[in-house]
């Protein structure tokens, strides 16, 4: 709220679907080949050629619409939707408008504010355009492969009040997506893409008109885009001008938004049904067979772990929100004496390094980005857990395990890393440290407390950092009582 403007949004998010090949064609659906590899006169619209619709999709659409309450409709239709599209040649791009496939669903969202239901209007397939790739030297040329990827896009209700709202949403759709298998959701990769409808009013009247950012491929973006669009649309309406109807670009340099151009209305398009395909039919025993390839979705896992491993509600938030953490993160419980430990070694130490490790920072991760095994994560959660490695040694074996993947027991006996918990050496250590430092322990004795740090410090490293240092502590503190 800001001078008592709310702000209402609402999403269009294009997911890509990961079938093996496109929409219309036999062409492969994949991302980073050599340009217009793979491309075949249907993708690329020249004219006779007729497009045949891959069922795959059909299934994949259901099966999202399912995932998100939706109504799956039995029968639905496709429908020409005509522009002109520089990345797209053949001047209409194949939709659904009229009978889009599933309708009226919603999802549940956990934000700061506390629960949020979302509800989504409708979702329908379509194909995908190319890519324009400009190039100051030689101009703009045109990458087709992505024509005819298979797209569903996510229309959500107006329902949304806030940027953490918005990225709640994007978020947990992208969990459900990736759960079902349906999409990969990589928005580096522009598989899940993000268009913001905002408009602002005061509570109680009636909605401003709305703005459309498009194609935001970052929740850091959607973010900042919707704070400034925000910002814009009330200094606008306080200074008496209104707001107009149109699409704008935000720019990730300067955090504003430009006018690009006048947003079409859905006549524009001239929408009339597609007299190439047939329509779509669904049978029961489709929908059934559909239904029961959905697995355990991130809301029932989050319960299910807070149940049966006693992780926290937050973190179990964390593990649930990407496929493939949660199995990961389930198939080295199964192994580990305390889940818990599992969970916060993953969630801070594990993802520390993995962040540090980040280095063109996409943030973007996937079951290859975590190259230990499950197991060997759950025996060095053990071995740390119950002290016998340290917690630094422990970050040392974990930083080796993203380096080779191996048995952390047997690296700590390899590299004798276990904990040093043995008086005699402990003392060893201790009684050096003291001899060689008695400026520091007159210091000590005098008050000066936070020297301890510091003796602690060399006799921890006195045994090459094995030390359990608890028990240090005690001896280092007992021997300079002594003196
Ligand atoms: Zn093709």
């Amino acid at each position: 709220m800001k001078l008592g403007y709310e702000m209402v949004i609402g999403l269009e998010t294009h997911v890509e679907l990961h079938t093996r090949s496109k929409i219309f064609c036999s062409c492969l659906n994949a991302f980073g080949a050599e340009p217009n590899t793979y491309v075949c006169p249907v993708c690329m619209g020249l004219p006779g050629a007729l497009p045949v619709f891959n069922e795959q999709v059909l299934r994949y659409a259901a099966m999202a619409g399912m995932a998100l309450n939706c109504h799956v409709h039995h029968r639905s239709r496709f429908d020409r939707k005509n522009y002109f599209y520089p990345d797209l040649p053949k001047a209409y791009q194949i939709s659904q408008f009229y009978r889009p496939l599933c309708e009226n669903g919603f999802l549940i969202v956990q934000t700061s504010g506390g629960e949020k239901r979302i509800g989504i209007t409708r979702i329908h397939m379509e194909e995908d355009a190319g890519k324009l790739l400009h190039d100051e030297k030689n101009g703009t040329a045109l990458d087709m492969n992505r024509c005819g990827v298979p797209l569903i896009e996510i229309v959500s209700e107006p329902d949304i009040r806030s940027a953490e709202e918005a990225v709640c949403y994007l978020r947990k759709l992208r969990a459900i997506l990736t759960y079902t298998g349906v999409s990969d959701c990589k928005m580096n990769e522009g598989s899940l893409r993000c268009d913001v409808n905002l408009s602002i009013h005061k509570p109680g009247e009636p909605f401003g008109t709305r703005t459309e950012m498009k194609n935001l491929n970052s929740f850091q973006s959607v973010e900042k885009a919707i704070e400034a669009e925000f910002e814009r649309q009330v200094a606008a309406v306080e200074a008496g001008e209104t707001v107009v109807q149109e699409t704008r670009r935000f720019d990730q340099k300067s955090g504003k938004t430009t006018s690009m151009r006048r947003k079409e209305n859905s006549a524009d398009y001239r929408y009339f049904p597609d007299p190439d395909l047939p329509e779509i039919y669904l049978t029961d025993e489709d929908m059934t067979a559909l239904r029961e390839k959905i697995p355990p979705l991130p809301d029932e896992r989050r319960e299910r772990y807070m149940k049966e491993y006693s992780v926290s509600a937050y973190a179990a938030e964390l593990l649930t929100a990407e496929r493939w953490l949660a199995d990961y993160f389930e198939r080295g419980a199964a192994k580990a004496e305390s889940p818990v430990a599992l969970a916060n070694l993953i969630l801070g130490e594990v993802f520390a390094q993995l962040t540090a490790r980040d280095t063109q920072h996409t943030g973007e991760r996937d079951e290859s980005s975590l190259p230990i095994s499950p197991e060997h994560l759950a025996k060095l959660s053990d071995l740390m857990n119950s002290g016998k490695v340290n917690s630094s040694t422990g970050k040392k074996i974990l930083g080796a395990l993203f380096q080779e993947d191996c048995d952390p027991e047997r690296y700590a006996q390899e590299h004798e890393l276990f904990t040093v918990s043995d008086d005699r050496v402990l003392n060893a250590a201790v009684e050096k440290v003291l001899a060689a430092n008695p400026d520091m322990v007159v210091s000590y004795k005098a008050g000066k407390l936070t020297v301890e740090k510091a003796l602690m410090g060399k006799a921890m490293a006195e045994t090459k950092g094995k030390a359990d240092p608890e028990r240090l502590r005690r001896l280092l503190l007992d021997s300079i009582a002594r003196l």
